[in-house]
């Protein structure tokens, strides 16, 4: 009887140091994997972004790989307007219009032109600007999760560029190319003056679209009209003119409606969904906000346009003009052009 309850108790024993052994295992091995893992910016975005970071993956790589498609789309389509309004419509102006509408489709069609190639071209070739790799040298306001690196006020990362970009707008697609504090103002001008050439062309080619249409309309009349084939090839070409540039003066005509908004702000696209943000919960406590880049509509104009005397106007703005943008963008000093004094705010 001893002998069975001594081997009872020795099972027990053995039972308990087994369990004992397994929960030491158990805890050191969490502790090792707590200790690979452990990352102090950790918390719930990390987690959702980890896993979702295969979509993100695809969609970066697609995105990358469209971007040149989008570059050359854009490329193919303005050389073919081009191309028509040389070979279709220039004859016709200079056979049918008075000397003085001759002197003013050539002067400003030309002047409208080179800005809208200077600008595109000047928007997919500059950098948009990043943070420098000498670390010491940053007065960094944030840590980028993704560069683990100090990130300067207005700076944001791209995940297509896997690069942080220096007042970050966008990505455009259609640049294949960051929209940054170094090309902010060249994709801004692409737009204005891709949307003027547009609507130039839809209103002066109002008159020859509304006859090749009605042209087109009769190819299937019986009897057919005796068109020839350069006759009916004029009339699609003038008729995919007019309606491939009043879609593109619609669409990138409220683009640039809107970024002309954000200007006037002095904000930028990623700054707008921030500044909203931050207006909200301040106003929740009844602060007001204020946006610490914002020098009043005129002022922020005369900063991103880089007028700082008025015949930059002319110089600057309505001429071709590579001119740097005001600072380095990695902190933000009061510009020269600049005069009202205003207190420096916390960056966000
Ligand atoms: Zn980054
Ligand atoms: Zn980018």
């Amino acid at each position: 009887m001893r002998l069975l309850l001594k081997c009872l108790r020795l099972g027990r024993r053995r039972r308990f140091k087994l369990v004992w052994q397994a929960e030491q295992l158990w805890h050191y091995g969490h502790l090792c994997l707590r200790s690979l893992l452990y990352n102090s910016f950790t918390n719930s975005d990390v987690v959702l972004d980890s896993l979702f970071e295969p979509i993100y993956w695809l969609v970066d790589h697609v995105t990358r790989w469209f971007g040149v498609v989008f570059v050359a789309l854009v490329i193919g389509l303005t050389s073919s307007i081009v191309a028509i309004v040389y070979i279709c419509l220039l004859p016709l102006i200079l056979q049918t219009y008075t000397p003085a509408w001759i002197c003013w489709h050539l002067a400003y069609g030309h002047w409208n032109l080179i800005m809208i190639v200077f600008h595109y071209y000047k928007a997919i070739t500059t950098s948009p600007g990043h943070p420098p790799q000498a670390k010491n040298d940053l007065t960094g306001v944030s840590i980028c999760r993704k560069c683990i690196a100090p990130k300067p006020a207005r700076t944001h990362h791209c995940s297509i560029c896997n690069r942080c970009v220096l007042k970050m707008d966008h990505h455009c697609p259609w640049l294949n190319n960051c929209v940054g504090h170094y090309n902010h103002r060249y994709f801004f001008s692409f737009c204005l003056f891709m949307t003027m050439g547009c609507i130039y062309c839809s209103i002066s080619g109002w008159e020859m679209f509304r006859d090749a249409y009605a042209a087109i309309e009769t190819y299937y009349q019986t009897p057919p009209p005796t068109f020839s084939f350069h006759q009916r090839a004029f009339h699609k070409s003038v008729v995919y003119l007019w309606v491939l540039c009043s879609s593109v003066a619609l669409a990138l005509g409220a683009l640039t409606l809107w970024h002309a908004a954000l200007i006037t702000r002095g904000e930028t696209s990623i700054e707008r969904h921030i500044n909203r943000k931050e207006r909200q919960r301040l106003q929740k406590k009844g602060k007001v906000f204020r946006n610490p880049y914002s020098y009043g509509g005129w002022d922020n104009w005369k900063v991103f346009l880089g007028v700082d005397v008025p015949r930059h106007w002319l110089t600057r703005v309505l001429l071709p003009s590579p001119h740097l943008p005001h600072g380095t963008g990695l902190s933000w000093d009061l510009p020269p052009c600049v005069t009202q004094q205003r207190t420096p705010l916390l960056a966000i």
